[in-house]
């Protein structure tokens, strides 16, 4: 029947009306597609450490006499796991919260200077750890209009990966700077750095290159993709540069003056 009604066009028109048509229908299944990747990625992530749980809780249930030590290593270990189950339900509320709230934004006027200082020593302690030097250069003092304890957070998750992903003794570079229409922060840092096939993908869900050390390190593989949708909700833009043992680099652009 729809082919009937449109038969007064002529063959261009048709066309293009069934051309329309499969490209929404393309899209669409798209959409559809990563949604239910998405949902499979989150199931599977949150069973993750359930299932370990479970081994954990059996493996004390089955024994007669667990000696203290032993029963006290494994409580320990399901700790963990109920610890990392929480951090992956946290930085999922916040992506769905983001996603869906992305125009209400509690914007007021932010020293942004001050914003990275703030951050910076409240994440020294764990860059001490490793004996990361950690470094903030401001090049000009920067006020904007931001959602502060968004814009915190995203800065953090990049300063974060750069102490995680990075070597013992390494250094860490945040930089401020500003031209008449954007601040830009930069995050650099001499570590692991990313290989090049990877860099598409690490602002994906869940993408992590080595999952093993992403885990090591307390990640989710959430932490870019909330600093992503935090920077697109200021109407900003992120930007990678990295080469694989040599460090990498993340670049946030804001512009300082939006229509909200
Ligand atoms: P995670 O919780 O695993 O850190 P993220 O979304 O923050 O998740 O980062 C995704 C992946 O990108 C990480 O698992 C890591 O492989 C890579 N990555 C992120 N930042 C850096 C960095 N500064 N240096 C090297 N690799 C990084």
């Amino acid at each position: 029947p729809l082919g009937e009604e449109i038969k007064v066009n002529d063959f261009v028109e048709t066309k293009s009306v069934s051309d329309a048509y499969n490209k929404t229908l393309k899209r669409l299944r798209q959409l559809d597609d990563s949604r239910q990747q998405f949902v499979s990625n989150v199931s599977h992530e949150l069973k993750t450490p359930i299932t370990s749980i479970r081994v954990l809780a059996d493996s004390l249930m089955s024994q007669e006499d667990v000696p203290v030590e032993l029963y006290r290593e494994f409580m320990g270990d399901i700790s963990e796991e109920i610890d990392r189950e929480s951090q992956i339900i946290e930085d999922l509320l916040t992506l769905v919260r983001m996603d869906k709230s992305s125009t209400e934004l509690n914007v007021t006027q932010i020293n942004v200077n001050d914003l990275l200082e703030a951050t910076l020593k409240r994440l020294r302690p764990i860059a001490q750890q490793k004996n990361v030097e950690l470094v903030l250069e401001s090049f000009r003092p920067v006020l904007a209009e931001l959602d502060k304890t968004k814009f915190t957070l995203a800065i953090s998750n990049l300063v974060e990966n750069a102490i995680k992903y990075n070597n013992q003794d390494g250094w860490v570079k945040v930089s401020l700077n500003a031209d008449h229409k954007f601040f830009y922060v930069k995050v650099a840092d001499n570590g692991i750095g990313i290989p090049e096939e990877a860099q598409e993908h690490v602002f994906e869900r869940f993408y992590r290159v080595d999952k093993a050390r992403s885990r090591a390190a307390g990640g989710t593989g959430l932490g870019l993709a909330i600093t992503r949708s935090i920077v697109y909700s200021h109407h900003g833009a992120i930007k990678l540069y990295s080469r694989e043992n040599e460090g990498t680099t993340f670049t946030v652009r804001i512009p300082l003056i939006y229509i909200a």
